[in-house]
């Protein structure tokens, strides 16, 4: 296995042991990056000097650790990357805007410094659609990213440059956001883990914002293990952002090998209604099968206002993002509104509409309370059962440009992920198999606010009951 294949766990056992530097960890990524950004774009900076300098420095640290030490820095050594929704400090930071083609933050955002303490390595800011606003990667001003299982096809958005860089072995694991989808959808389209945490649970400091009720800042990874074992790091309370909570005294991981048996698991009622291909819908049947193998019970569950989600999300989100994106004036700095793309502008309109007076009541207001229905409604699921599983997608990915000049098909792809967003609550999505075209087919689980660990704990049992996450795109 090359360097730049391994998980985290694994990387950080060979740098422990001295079987190789992260300096030659770190190039072995970069020389991945080289070979196959060009096609995949998946990467806008690539912060290649610093990276070398930033491993050096992690090896001498390395070096000069007492025993015992290894353990107080969680990521030391290892490369990872950075959605460039996230502020960096003196790296370039675009939201993929041509807006902010050229603007370098003067800090950086909470969970970019967290990392950067436990010894993390930044190889490069990846690609997204603008602001976020999108589910396939298209909408970036810089050129989509593609899919590594079949460059044909969008690697699913907005987080996209991220799952394609962490699915094609550039880095080891990556931020993204997720605001209605933006991480569980690359996730399961590139074959590999997205954790979108609970509402809350980690800082948005530092993050450009979306739509801020809705906003979650996660990660993608190779497996759950080193999901739950990034989590350790991003999550907890930050005094710069006064809606995240304290962290839990006990690590994410402790809980991983503890199995599911017994557990009650709860499945939608209705997916036919919502899945635009009946066929697809059979995989996720295999993920529930063997969901019972492993000694859950599966329960059937009616989420009942889940129908009016994507009309609920799609006047909640951009009506934020219309109050979000004021700030972007081209006056203190950045280059002025005319740059603004095609969903952007269309984004603010729909978003100033929908908070206008005379609107505001029959919409902005009246999609806040079926907001609460819907919180409701997994308040009450949540009582019966320990966590949901859903489909993270109606489709398996589908082709560049199919959706683009629509921008309604575009929203309805977020039916099944948008609905944990309006609630707050976490949901983990992984790989369950491949679509007969050899595309990735993901499937997400739903928990409780708070219910990571649980989440871990279910999804590491199914990973380690199946092998999907072990398959690599051939690029
Ligand atoms: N696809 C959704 C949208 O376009 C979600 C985006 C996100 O989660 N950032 O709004």
């Amino acid at each position: 296995m090359k360097l730049n294949e391994l998980t985290i766990k694994r990387a950080r056992e060979g740098l422990r042991n001295k079987n190789f530097s992260s300096v030659e960890l770190t190039r072995a990524c970069l020389e991945q990056i080289k070979k196959h950004n060009k096609n995949l774009n998946a990467f806008i900076t690539v912060t290649e000097k610093k990276a070398l300098e930033d491993a050096k420095n992690a090896d001498q640290h390395i070096n000069n650790l007492a025993i015992g030490q290894f353990n107080n820095y969680p990521l030391l050594g290892i490369p990872i990357a950075h959605k460039d929704l996230f502020s960096t400090k003196g790296i370039k930071t675009t939201a993929a805007s041509k807006v902010l083609e050229d603007y370098i933050p003067a800090y950086d955002a909470t969970v970019v410094k967290k990392l950067k303490d436990a010894g993390a390595v930044i190889v490069g800011k990846t690609n997204l659609d603008a602001w976020a606003h999108g589910s396939s990667g298209e909408n970036s001003d810089f050129g989509p990213a593609k899919n590594p299982w079949n460059t044909e096809y969008v690697p699913g958005g907005s987080s996209s440059g991220s799952a394609v860089s962490v699915a094609s072995d550039m880095c080891l694991a990556a931020t993204g956001t997720d605001t209605g989808g933006s991480i569980r959808l690359p996730a399961s389209f590139n074959n590999i883990v997205g954790l979108k945490p609970t509402y809350g649970r980690v800082s948005r400091y530092g993050i450009i914002a979306m739509a801020s009720s809705l906003d979650s800042i996660g990660h993608f990874t190779k497996t759950v293990e080193d999901s739950a074992l990034f989590f350790d790091i991003t999550s907890g309370q930050d005094i710069f952002d006064a809606t995240t909570l304290p962290n839990p005294t006990e690590s994410f991981t402790k809980n991983l090998e503890k199995g599911i048996k017994g557990m009650r698991i709860g499945f939608p009622k209705i997916l036919k209604e919502n899945s635009q291909e009946l066929e697809y819908l059979g995989y996720f049947e295999i993920a529930k099968r063997l969901i019972q193998k492993l000694g859950a019970e599966l329960i059937p569950i009616d989420i009942k206002h889940e129908e009016c989600a994507i009309a609920c999300y799609y006047i909640i989100q951009p009506s934020e993002v219309s109050s979000n994106l004021a700030r972007y004036d081209g006056i203190r700095f950045g280059n002025n509104r005319e740059n603004f793309g095609d969903e952007a502008k269309r984004r603010i309109m729909l978003g100033t509409y929908t908070l206008s007076a005379g609107y505001y009541d029959a919409y902005y207001k009246k999609a806040m309370q079926v907001r609460t229905l819907i919180k409701k409604d997994f308040d009450e699921a949540f009582k019966n059962v320990d966590a949901l599983i859903s489909p993270v997608s109606p489709t398996p990915p589908w082709k560049l440009g199919e959706k683009i000049s629509d921008p309604l098909k575009m929203y309805l792809s977020d039916v099944f992920t948008v609905t944990a967003n309006l609630a707050g609550i976490p949901g983990l999505a992984l790989p369950i198999g491949f679509t007969k075209n050899r595309l990735p087919v993901g499937m997400q689980i739903l928990g409780p606010h708070f219910s990571e660990a649980k989440l871990f704990q279910i999804g590491h049992a199914y990973e380690q009951a199946t092998e999907w996450y072990s398959q690599k795109p051939n690029l």
